[in-house]
């Protein structure tokens, strides 16, 4: 019943715009309210030089809930099951609410996009459990400074170990060298996501940084077979927590800040223009400009369908990178 508008996502990239609520800081420090929601498709930011304008495919304000946001996420899942590769992701500053949006908060009293599609994906099984089999696995990955980390093996392994981005025959991208880890259950799944974050959180600890500073790259595979004819399809979902995408301070910042700001703005510069290029239908994808953009080649562009989440911040103290966002955003269309 929803396949017309699934089909309709084919190739494209889509591109929502989460504003979040005022936090305390920004209220105590007596900030003002500058970046709202104008309708279903568009956001306004005051500026000094006027009233700008940035329009989406979906607007979802301070008011709206994980539920909302989750709401047309669902078919995604549907066609990731389908043998289609759903790429989703959150990109904007620190603190603007990408892992909110992702993950969901702490406690998982809100949980967000993530949980929400280990049950939807496990849910969908279940009621075809009589038309297919699907076997669901997962590798979970951090980039940093150019460098993929295996999040399943932890402790001295962890930084030996390399990890490479191959490709197999049916054209998923796949990472050599990394843990591939079955799962038969959404709890499970999100069990391995916690223990992953784990060994996330030892590793940026040992090396001193913080988990801001890496993008968190999280694969379900999903194949699936056919019980009436034996076929079989193979989907994937990638979930992608980037790496915030505020500049680096130009001053005071170390030597190994400097590494890590460049890396962070020369891979999300690398998704920008593979995704500009897509939407402008250019005959060269720069997909092989950095490791970003070549582990989620599969799922950028193609028959893949890729979500992009933009999160702002709604303060003026937060102005320019919000600016920055929004306008990386727009490149897309
Ligand atoms: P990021 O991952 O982009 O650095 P976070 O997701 O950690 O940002 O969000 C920063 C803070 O704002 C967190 O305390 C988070 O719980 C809160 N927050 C973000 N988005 C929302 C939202 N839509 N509703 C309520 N709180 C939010
Ligand atoms: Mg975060």
């Amino acid at each position: 019943k929803y396949y017309n508008m699934v089909n309709d996502m084919k190739g494209k990239i889509r591109v929502y715009c989460r504003i979040r609520p005022m936090c305390w800081a920004e209220t105590a420090q007596g900030g003002a309210i500058i970046v709202e929601r104008l309708d279903q498709y568009s956001v306004s930011v005051v500026t000094p030089r006027g009233l700008r304008e940035f329009q989406f495919d979906q607007v979802f304000s301070e008011e709206s809930s994980q539920e909302d946001v989750f709401q047309d996420i669902n078919r995604l899942i549907q066609s990731a099951i389908d043998g289609y590769n759903v790429c989703i992701f959150a990109y904007g500053q620190t603190g603007s609410g990408k892992t909110f949006s992702m993950v969901g908060d702490r406690d998982q009293r809100n949980p967000g996009i993530m949980p929400r599609a280990f049950n939807a994906i496990f849910d969908i099984i279940q009621e075809n459990a009589t038309k297919f089999e699907c076997k669901v696995s997962a590798y979970m990955l951090e980039l940093y400074n150019d460098r993929l980390q295996d999040l399943f093996v932890s402790g001295a392994g962890a930084q030996t170990r390399r990890v490479e981005i191959k490709r197999n025959r049916k054209g998923l991208v796949f990472a050599q060298g990394a843990e591939t880890k079955e799962a038969s259950s959404a709890g499970e799944l999100f069990a391995m996501f916690q223990q992953a974050c784990a060994s996330r959180h030892i590793t940026a600890t040992k090396m001193n940084v913080e988990s801001s500073r890496s993008h968190l790259i999280i694969g379900i595979m999903l194949e699936s077979r056919n019980l009436t004819n034996g076929s079989v399809s193979f989907g994937k979902l990638s979930l992608v927590d980037l790496a915030g995408s505020e500049r680096a301070a130009k001053t005071g910042a170390r030597d190994d800040q400097l590494k890590e700001a460049t890396s962070i703005n020369k891979s999300l510069s690398a998704l920008g223009d593979v995704i500009s290029a897509l939407s402008l239908e250019l005959p060269h994808i720069p997909y092989r400009n950095s490791k970003l953009t070549q582990i989620m080649q599969d799922s950028l562009g193609g028959n893949a369908k890729t979500l992009m989440i933009v999160n702002v911040s709604p303060c003026d103290c937060n102005l320019e990178e919000t600016l920055t966002s929004l306008t990386y955003a727009t490149r897309v269309k």
